[in-house]
């Protein structure tokens, strides 16, 4: 027979394929029970396969209460002492940090060490005593999507809570099972010897594909390094109880955390796909991976699944032990690996890790296609104009890759695409989907839910699909209950589309080309750029009163008063800081005019302005209709007038049962559920409040640099920056303000502008937006400031 490895390498080679120490029985259990049985008795003791500890199944009867253990006798390698150690402490560590299931080393009955050492035949050997985990390993079960999902995200938890754990022994380790290390050392030489001619073109190929990653350019820390079919365990619902043995945790590229555990889990017979995606997508909702690390994850399969194999030969040959969860790994991984390598994963895995796919051609007709089927004088923003692909939490991904941090869309309320939203909305879709002359769970459960976070008053829901109908039939019913037929607005309002609503959006038109014969408009208390400034003691009466002479001009035109109408995040005026007192004072005028007050919160409703769940709120008033529309479903089209049922009733006696086809559909409510229950669940509302402050602190901050920052103002996660050209004569610095949005879309940030001038960015994320996010925004903006101050001189 020719000798695969030569007799005097085996004994080097010994050392890093070891042998799980052979203690007997006898001794083992009388170690036990004077270190750390003490009182309690030892029911069971059942050896457990382990490829280099001696591992015991334990129970333990401790006066009455019966506890399962698993004892592991660790190798005496040279550092073993205070690998075992380390092991304990990451143990501990893990469970300081998250939920994770994994086991606790147990100092219960050892007085206090996390681990003890048995000496036998003149050796010392490190034990460790560990909680036993419930449940069944996956082992060659097929999983639902679900299911991979749940296990890549404890996965995720896990590298992430090992993230700021050191050890050095674990640092320093050399192990065999190092993917990152494939066939790097002198003690894989040979390895060709063990194979046949076709595994070893596979195996050299793999290599030579490892050789080009780069490794050591990525975030590198402490992982588990070996969750497998065998280490992950499922409870009876079948969701993760348990992720056991970090024997092998070593310090790598903590990407080969997740890309060994998709090899491990990958069987010759899997949906591939399928398992890829849902252990990388539930990876990265609890570990963000960059985008140099996802391009490593389809060669580093394929690396784990051809080092388990040579790995595997070396202990055959050397007559290492092979446990049966290695053998049964070891017998899918060559023909796992031909699979692997016949299918282009590349993009399956960089879209479940929310990246584009790598090329995406950019189509250069695009434009031309929309002129020719939308219209001409299409509304678009940027220059050149931006195709949008992908959006998640706070982020939007263009067609070439690019990733924006979104600052402007309010209608992703909680986040693009939040993964509960989705969930409800898919859900409902899947099961039912009709209108409200049904009896439907969701609608009413929904309006309850609307009800229960407005003044008792407003106990009426109506529903509609968008801000512009909720207004619209606000009016009509405003118009039966008044019977007048007169509206007050803010002189740069926005409230929709439809005729009624057009007719109240001065802003839809240029400068002086607006007139409505029934509608009259209010000077907005900007106290910036208007007649009477911030802080004067007259504030509030001095803008209330612009009302008197628009309600008496309705009254002699015959129109009277049916309405006023008040966005109270004041957007499309430039986002004012209105003080208390004013929206009150207003809404007095008109119920003494005899008309109705429609708190338009389609801007500043859901928490945004972050003082409360609901702009008039903020405002401190009581209106006679809440109009919501845009946030309302996430981007799933949700629109809804709250009254009070005195006023739909009057309203429904004039023109019968009012109902809209779309209006409150099953799905739309999930989705308006969903929003409801994430905004309380992630504390929405005050996060708002908060991070809009800091927000706000960071870009004044910038004003001393910025001669052209007139003025930072906001509430909550509404935020204006007025642009002027000159801080005395305050000129608005309109042209400037186009430019620095695209120079700031540049630096990889989305804003927008408002206001009569066209010179107030308009800062208004998504509410997903946190604190972490307020430095790249501020960095950006001072950066595109500098480059147009440049640009100017
Ligand atoms: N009211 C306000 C304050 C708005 O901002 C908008 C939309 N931007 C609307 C009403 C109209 O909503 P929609 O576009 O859903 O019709």
């Amino acid at each position: 027979m020719i000798e695969k490895i030569p007799e005097k390498n085996k004994e080097a080679l010994r050392k890093f394929f070891p042998h799980p120490p052979d203690i007997p029985l006898s001794s083992v259990q009388e170690f036990i029970q004077d270190h750390y049985l003490n009182e309690a008795k030892l029911v069971e003791l059942v050896r457990l396969d382990g490829e280099r500890d001696q591992n015991y199944r334990m129970v333990a009867d401790d006066r009455g209460h019966v506890r399962k253990y698993v004892v592991k006798i660790c190798g005496p390698e040279e550092n073993g002492h205070n690998l075992a150690f380390e092991h304990a402490q990451a143990l501990h560590h893990i469970s300081r940090q998250n939920q994770v299931p994994v086991p606790r080393s147990h100092p219960r009955f050892s007085g206090g060490n996390i681990f003890e050492t048995l000496d036998f035949g003149g050796v010392s050997y490190p034990v460790l005593v560990l909680d036993w985990q419930e449940g069944e390993p996956v082992g060659q079960r097929q999983l639902s999507l679900r299911q991979y999902q749940d296990i890549g995200n404890k996965l995720g938890q896990l590298t992430h809570a090992l993230r700021g754990f050191t050890g050095p022994a674990i640092t320093g380790r050399r192990l065999v099972w190092h993917t990152g290390e494939f066939l790097r050392y002198w003690y894989f030489e040979g390895w060709q010897k063990l194979f046949d001619t076709e595994s070893v073109k596979l195996i050299a190929a793999v290599e030579q594909q490892h050789a080009k990653l780069p490794l050591h350019e990525l975030p590198a820390q402490i992982i588990h390094g070996d969750v497998h079919v065998y280490n992950t365990l499922l409870n009876d619902a079948g969701a993760v109880s348990g992720i056991i043995d970090f024997g092998d945790m070593i310090h790598a590229p903590r990407v080969i955390d997740i890309s060994n555990a998709i090899a491990d889990f990958l069987l010759p017979d899997s949906d591939v796909e399928k398992v890829m995606h849902g252990l990388l997508s539930g990876y990265v909702k609890a570990t963000l991976l960059e985008e140099a690390e996802v391009d490593c994850i389809a060669p580093l399969i394929q690396s784990r699944l051809a080092l388990t194999t040579v790995v595997t030969a070396f202990r055959r040959e050397l007559g290492a032990s092979i446990t049966p969860q290695i053998a049964a790994l070891d017998d899918a991984s060559l023909t796992v690996l031909r699979k692997a390598r016949s299918l282009e994963l590349v993009d399956t895995i960089r879209h479940a890790a929310n990246f584009m796919p790598r090329k995406t051609p950019v189509d250069g007709s695009m434009y031309q296609r929309r002129l020719n089927t939308m219209g001409p004088r299409p509304l678009l923003f940027y220059d050149p104009p931006l195709h949008i692909v992908k959006g998640e939490g706070v982020w939007l991904t263009a067609a070439d890759g690019q990733r924006y941090l979104d600052c402007y869309n309010n209608v992703p309320h909680v986040g693009h695409s939040h993964p509960l939203v989705v969930e409800a909305i898919s859900r409902q879709l899947r099961e039912l989907n009709t209108n409200t002359r049904y009896l439907t769970d969701a609608s009413i459960e929904y309006a309850e839910q609307l009800t229960a976070t407005l003044h008792p008053s407003l106990d009426t829901v109506i529903f509609v699909n968008s801000g512009s109908e909720a207004n619209d039939v606000a009016i009509r019913m405003a118009k039966v209950w008044t019977r007048h037929t007169g509206a007050l607005c803010m002189d740069f309002a926005y409230h929709g589309v439809t005729e009624a609503t057009d007719a109240i959006s001065p802003s839809n038109y240029p400068t002086g080309k607006w007139s409505r014969p029934h509608v009259r408009l209010l000077e907005a208390p900007d106290g910036y750029r208007g007649p009477v400034k911030h802080g004067a003691p007259n504030f509030s009466q001095h803008y209330a009163a612009y009302a008197d002479a628009a309600l008496s001009s309705l009254a002699e035109s015959g129109h009277g008063c049916a309405i006023a109408i008040v966005d109270s995040a004041f957007m499309s005026n430039g986002i004012l800081d209105v003080p208390a007192g004013y929206v009150a004072a207003l809404l007095d005028k008109t119920h003494a005019a005899g008309g109705l007050f429609i708190a338009d919160e389609v801007q500043s409703g859901f928490g945004r302005m972050g003082s409360a769940m609901w702009g008039h709120q903020h405002h401190g008033v009581i209106p006679d209709f809440v109009t919501i529309g845009k946030p309302a479903g996430n981007g799933f089209p949700l629109g809804a007038i709250i009254t009070r049922s005195e006023i739909l009733a009057r309203f429904t006696e004039a023109i019968g049962p009012f109902f809209s086809t779309f209006g409150g559909n099953n799905a739309a409510c999930a989705a308006g559920l969903a929003v409801l229950h994430v905004i309380k669940t992630e504390n929405l509302v005050a996060r708002a409040n908060a991070t809009g402050t800091e927000l706000r602190a960071g870009l004044t901050s910038l004003m001393k640099n910025h001669e052209i920052i007139g003025e930072v103002r906001g509430t909550g996660l509404a935020t204006g920056v007025e642009l002027v050209r000159n801080r005395a004569t305050l000129e608005p610095a309109t042209s400037e303000t186009k430019r620095l949005l695209n120079l700031i879309r540049d630096e990889g940030v989305l804003l927008g502008s408002d206001g009569k001038n066209g010179n107030v960015l308009k800062i208004r994320p998504p509410l997903a937006f946190s604190v972490v996010h307020v430095p790249p925004v501020v960095i950006a903006l001072d950066k595109a400031l500098t480059r147009l101050a440049q640009a100017g001189r």
